[in-house]
């Protein structure tokens, strides 16, 4: 039987506004409601007014509710820079954040643990003004917060120039490092920001990471000594795992408009014939990048499911978009159900910019990858996806940065037809079965939550 909790405390669970960190914070909430909490996940008015949400919605058994971060007409897109974006959310978001908790604490739903993204650290700095208990929610895997946590003490200088060594992880090439540490003058804004998550980490009651045990168990053992995590992961809805674990309806928050017709175009297909391409919410390739993508797709013969989000339809040329309906076995889509894709057994692979969020994904759906990672956490997701997990093929790029249709189309076949890519396929089955193990009762990830919510109870 699952163990509930009596007397239903309520948690403020507060993402940085973005895909990528709504959808992990957002499936853990529905978790702890699974428990018997009570959760309100906060967005930004700006996500609140262009989705039509109101402040009583409801995803599943999490309510929402919204605090400005600054830019209530226009979102990050309103801001003049990422620089004024923070800076603004920092002073604007801390009001508002503080307004709602009066609010709730002035109801019969009072506040009493805030689980906040550490990359806005202004968030636990509010909560403990109002003496709440503080729990960091890391929505990437360990290992990169473990650089992170290196760079900020001092124990890893940047830039970062040569192989480095971090103790629990395999040697790291610049290429496989965040590039915010490897250059941090090509990114000052996201430098800050992810090295200054550890600024007041101190004051945090609990830090828990987006990913399981197993999954990085010499990272996890290493950091232990230094700096405690609960792995609480993978944030994939239990549904999607294994159709036998008890869940909450399976809501999501898509910030994009979905589309399901893929679900249906899937049925058609035979088990294992099609690719699958996404690069998350935020990657944008040039026109260059995007046609040897699109060419290197329709040269491998097998049929492809390609997200192109409205942000980067304009680098695919209409010509090419006529190449591709004209080639019949692609489909071209702004935004799908991912999960719902990588569920289905007509996909064989999945062509990735290795997101932490789409990796896990994958890995827990058992689906092998072709990684073509671009920024932040990427590029260390994509090593231990190649080298550690062995799970998928890592692209190269060519002498002007470009990864060509012959090196795509190549790691494709790999994945999909070869020996290779069979045992790529018959590791990610394994470590869908650690998943599953990690988040059933008992398993290391549901006994971190149990421990969060025990911590939660005797504050
Ligand atoms: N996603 C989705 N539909 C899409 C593409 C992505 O639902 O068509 C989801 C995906 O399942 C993942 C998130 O969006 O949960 C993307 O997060 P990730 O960390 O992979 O990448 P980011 O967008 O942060 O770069």
């Amino acid at each position: 039987m699952e163990e509930k909790v009596s007397g239903g405390n309520h948690v403020l669970v507060v993402p940085y506004p973005s895909q990528g960190h709504i959808n992990p914070m957002l499936q853990f909430s529905k978790r702890l409601c699974s428990k018997g909490l009570r959760v309100t996940m906060l967005t930004t008015i700006f996500i609140s007014n262009s989705m039509h949400l109101q402040s009583s919605s409801l995803l599943g058994s999490v309510q929402l509710d919204f605090i400005s971060d600054g830019y209530d007409e226009g979102g990050f897109a309103e801001a003049a820079s990422i620089e004024s974006y923070l800076s603004r959310m920092q002073e604007v978001g801390s009001k508002s954040l503080r307004e709602l908790i009066n609010k709730y604490n002035s109801s019969d739903k009072p506040i009493d643990c805030v689980v906040y993204d550490p990359l806005l650290i202004w968030v636990l700095d509010v909560a403990k003004e109002f003496r709440l208990l503080g729990a960091a929610f890391f929505t990437q895997m360990c290992a990169v917060n473990f650089i992170y946590y290196h760079v900020y003490h001092g124990l890893l200088k940047v830039p970062i120039l040569s192989p480095i060594s971090v103790p629990g992880l395999p040697l790291l090439h610049p290429r496989d490092a965040p590039p915010f540490v490897c250059d941090p003058a090509f990114y000052p804004a996201y430098f800050h920001l992810v090295i200054n998550q550890f600024s007041n980490i101190h004051k945090a009651d609990l830090l828990l990471v987006n990913s399981f045990y197993k999954l990085e168990d010499q990272v996890v053992d290493s950091m232990s000594k230094v700096f405690p995590v609960l792995t609480i992961g993978p944030t994939v809805p239990s549904f999607h795992l294994d159709k036998a674990i008890p869940d909450d309806t399976d809501n999501v928050l898509n910030l994009f408009e979905l589309d399901t017709s893929p679900i249906t175009w899937l049925k058609q297909k035979p088990p294992e014939s099609v690719i699958y391409i996404s690069f998350g919410s935020m990657v944008c390739f040039s026109s260059h990048q995007m046609e040897e993508i699109a060419f290197a797709l329709m040269a491998t013969g097998f049929n492809f499911l390609w997200v192109i989000p409205d942000f980067n339809t304009k680098n695919l040329s209409k010509e090419m978009g006529k190449k591709i309906d004209a080639c019949g076995r692609g489909l071209i889509v702004n935004w799908a159900p991912q999960l719902e894709v990588l569920s289905n057994h007509a996909v064989g692979c999945f062509f990735t910019h290795c997101g932490w969020n789409s990796t896990l994904e994958a890995l827990c759906l058992g689906v092998p990858m072709v990684a073509l990672p671009q920024w932040t956490d990427q590029p260390t997701d994509a090593k231990f996806v190649e080298d550690v997990w062995k799970v998928g093929i890592r692209l190269k790029e060519d002498e002007n940065g470009i990864v060509t249709r012959e090196e795509i189309q190549n790691s494709i076949r790999v994945v999909m037809e070869k020996e290779l890519g069979r045992e790529m396929r018959s590791n990610a089955k394994k470590w869908k079965e650690l998943a599953i193990e990690a988040v059933t009762q008992g398993g290391t990830s549901d006994h971190n939550i149990n421990l969060f919510i025990k911590h939660l109870k005797k504050s």
